[in-house]
């Protein structure tokens, strides 16, 4: 299967290649070239089959024809080697749990399965020059998901660039303690600072002679793909549970990547209603909706972080699912918005009806289904990561000390090491030479 770039106006390329590249050279994002239709038997049997199954169907339909099937099952079943389960809230309300992998967030589906592919285009040679450096932008839990998904790794180096003083003591943890193969870099600026610094690095003609630079964000194709798997995991348990309707789905949104991966699903013919995207105060993308007009502003902050995004890179990847055109994209996306305080209110509220604990971002995803009742039926929303992860705002919200799992409190006791640096990509720029002289 071939990847174009959303622009148009660079060749299309291999698997390999769109994900050591990440960023077409016209700017664009890599798409597969088809959305494969999977077979009705497979989603006339969906609820007879596991995880492991269903996903490693759907990835063959994506990149059987680049990777050997024995390879693909193994990469598949080493990336989840953990469930999503959908639990109740309340009538006509689930929650689809994206938090029981290492780092507690739905980053670690994609973080995994990007490491494993890589490692296979490694292993198998195909690597000009052998070595492999990852520059990963985070406004929270994609350095987490990525460097814990990549540490240890033959071959691969790993740079994570986040906003100094604008991630969470526990997301720092994650990323900035590791050793090895990783290294945190406390950027002195926002998190679409750290996301420029990036991007302007693929396109430094000096600094690509010098590594084999790689993305890791929710551009790559290997970690934005892979993201679809637990949409047809979620309908399969759904329909366990005897629902037979297609479900909503609300999507806690930032760089918008979760979402395309589910918009993917449904175009293969998974049975969807409709997508809901739930945004907190960064809502260029309800604007979009509402006015037809796409006008990126710089991110504020919120309670809900890994959503705080001004400019969200996958919005070309829906404007070409959909051929740029605002009335289609509005028949089957909705969109919401909510403040510090309605996620505040709802992360109580929903508490102390359900019992259940929400984190920042599935309370704007709870909140989006419950105020779209419209939409009718059966909705679910992307518990995008564990609440423990946000400890101190859900706790001080609640009243309550909540718990911390196992894996997350082991991170705590740690050490934070990282480089610290300025906004300016000649400091970036520098600092990369200097890990070569
Ligand atoms: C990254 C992240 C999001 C946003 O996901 P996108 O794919 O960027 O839209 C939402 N919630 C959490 C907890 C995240 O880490």
């Amino acid at each position: 299967m071939k990847y174009y770039s959303t622009n148009r106006n660079s060749p299309p390329v291999s698997l390999e290649e769109a994900v050591r590249k990440s960023l077409a050279p016209d700017k664009g994002l890599y798409m597969p070239e088809r959305i494969p239709h999977l077979p009705e038997s497979f989603f006339n049997n969906l609820e007879n089959l596991s995880f492991h199954e269903i996903a490693t169907t759907v990835a063959e339909a994506f990149f059987g024809e680049d990777i050997p099937a024995a390879d693909l099952k193994r990469i598949v079943c080493d990336t989840l080697n953990f469930d999503t389960p959908l639990v109740e809230i309340e009538d006509n309300i689930l929650s689809l749990e994206l938090f029981h992998g290492p780092t507690l967030a739905f980053k670690d589906v994609g973080g995994r399965f990007m490491a494993r592919i890589l490692s296979w285009s490694i292993a198998a040679g195909r690597n000009r020059k052998g070595k492999v450096t990852i520059l990963v932008a985070t406004s929270g839990d994609t350095g987490s998901a990525v460097a814990n998904g990549f540490l240890g790794v033959n071959g691969i180096d790993v740079i994570v660039l986040y906003p100094k003083g604008k991630v969470s003591e526990i997301q720092e943890k994650q990323f900035a303690t590791l050793g090895k193969n990783i290294t945190a870099m406390e950027v002195d600026g926002t998190f679409d600072d750290c996301q420029r610094l990036v991007k302007t690095a693929f396109l430094d003609k000096e600094l690509n002679d010098m590594f084999t630079l790689t993305s890791a964000n929710s551009i790559n194709v290997a970690r934005f793909l892979p993201q679809s798997f637990y949409y047809f995991n979620a309908v399969a348990q759904l329909r366990r549970k005897g629902i037979a309707d297609a479900p909503v789905f609300c999507v806690p949104s930032g760089n918008f990547g979760n979402i395309t991966a589910g918009i993917i699903a449904a175009k293969t013919g998974l049975p969807v209603k409709g997508f809901i995207a739930a945004n907190n105060r960064n809502d260029v993308f309800l604007e979009y909706l509402k006015t037809g007009n796409y006008s990126p502003r710089a991110s504020v902050q919120t309670l809900a972080n890994a959503m705080d995004v001004g400019d969200p890179s996958n919005f070309a990847r829906i404007l070409d699912l959909y051929g740029h055109d605002a009335d289609a994209i509005r028949k089957e996306i909705s969109g919401c918005r909510y403040t510090d305080e309605d996620i505040r209110h709802t992360i109580k509220d929903v508490y102390e009806r359900t019992g259940y604990i929400l984190d920042p971002h599935g309370a704007c995803g709870y909140r989006g289904l419950k105020d779209n009742p419209g939409q009718g039926g059966y909705g679910i929303f992307l518990e995008t990561a564990h609440p423990a992860k946000f400890k101190e705002t859900v706790e001080s919200i609640l009243g309550k000390t909540i718990e911390v799992p196992e894996r997350l409190a082991e991170f705590m006791k740690r050490d934070v090491k990282s480089v610290e640096i300025s906004k300016d990509f000649l400091d970036f720029k520098a600092y990369m030479k200097s890990r070569i002289s």
